[in-house]
């Protein structure tokens, strides 16, 4: 079954996504870029390509509006560190969360949760292929292959921001340990396939599981352990991430200890992050559908075995 549904991982429709919404319409995903001739933002018009995609895969698409402003530009810091906190008097706008669910049968109550930013850097003119649109369009591949799956735990996917400023995933994450969810796992993707120029000249198929805690530890070791499982054929690394940061710290700072990032390489190599040469062309649509692949290997896993085949 899980053979089944990794088969139906799509690498056309993967690029498709990509291309859509890192270079053509879309070249941005950030509240203060609106192409010529549009009236919403084009972070906005990502979500409604997004939540357009999810909606013909047969999901209801939760969109929550949260205040954001965008970083400013200091190009006195280190090439790729160039944002730099806001002005109080800056402008505020707002920036959606998008979250789908996908109900199981008879654990439902437990919850696997994935996670990605969608939105491109707000300091800089960059299209944010594989910081984050990677992780967007991976996570919306997901969705539609799990629409397809009988699952035994809830799947939910949250599309959130990252290169604005505060972040959005705090809002979700902090809602659902209100709410007391039941989440056995956090999945954040961001920025797979991101890796040096020389494994990306040699195309090498590579997949860095980053953890923060021992819980995690436990998780990417699961995650890792699938590539030879599924036969996916990539190259898994599982590393050890000091700083609780990212769209993943704030799961842990939630509660949520289970969190993992999944990301192209550690220490993360992309010579182009955080640059406006961060474009789609440079992405490698087979190794971003391996690591897609992975993912999909895991979650079924997880769902079959439950929380306990973590221990
Ligand atoms: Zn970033």
């Amino acid at each position: 079954m899980i053979k089944d549904a990794l088969e139906k991982v799509s690498a056309a429709r993967i690029k498709r996504d990509l291309f859509h919404l890192s270079s053509d319409p879309l070249r941005f995903r950030k509240v203060n870029f609106t192409r010529p001739g549009q009236t919403m933002d084009s972070l906005a018009e990502a979500d409604g390509y997004i939540s357009g995609r999810l909606e013909e895969a047969g999901y209801d698409v939760v969109k929550t509006p949260y205040r954001v402003q965008a970083f400013r530009c200091d190009s006195t810091k280190p090439l790729h560190h160039w944002y730099s906190p806001p002005k109080p008097e800056d402008p505020w706008y707002d920036a959606c969360n998008l979250e789908v669910a996908r109900g199981g049968s008879s654990a439902s109550g437990e919850i696997i949760q994935l996670v990605s930013h969608k939105d491109s850097m707000s300091w800089i003119d960059s299209p944010g292929a594989h910081d984050n649109c990677v992780g967007t369009v991976a996570n919306m591949e997901l969705a539609r292959v799990l629409a397809e799956c009988d699952l035994k735990r809830t799947v939910r996917i949250l599309f959130c921001n990252e290169e604005h400023t505060p972040w959005t995933s705090r809002n979700a994450a902090e809602a659902a340990a209100k709410r007391g969810d039941k989440i056995i796992a956090v999945l954040n993707a961001d920025s797979l396939d991101g890796k040096s120029d020389q494994d990306m000249a040699d195309g090498r198929m590579m997949h860095a599981i980053a953890y923060s805690t021992d819980e995690g530890r436990r998780l990417a070791e699961f995650v890792a352990a699938c590539a030879p499982r599924h036969k996916i054929g990539i190259d898994v690394n599982v590393v050890f991430k000091k700083r609780i940061n990212d769209d993943d710290g704030m799961f842990i700072n939630a509660g949520y200890r289970t969190t993992v990032m999944n990301l192209g390489s550690w220490p993360y190599g992309d010579s182009e992050y955080h640059l406006p040469g961060d474009v789609p062309e440079r992405v490698n649509i087979e190794n971003l559908a391996r690591s897609t692949r992975l993912l999909l290997a895991a979650i079924l896993e997880l769902d079959a075995r439950g929380a306990d085949s973590l221990q």
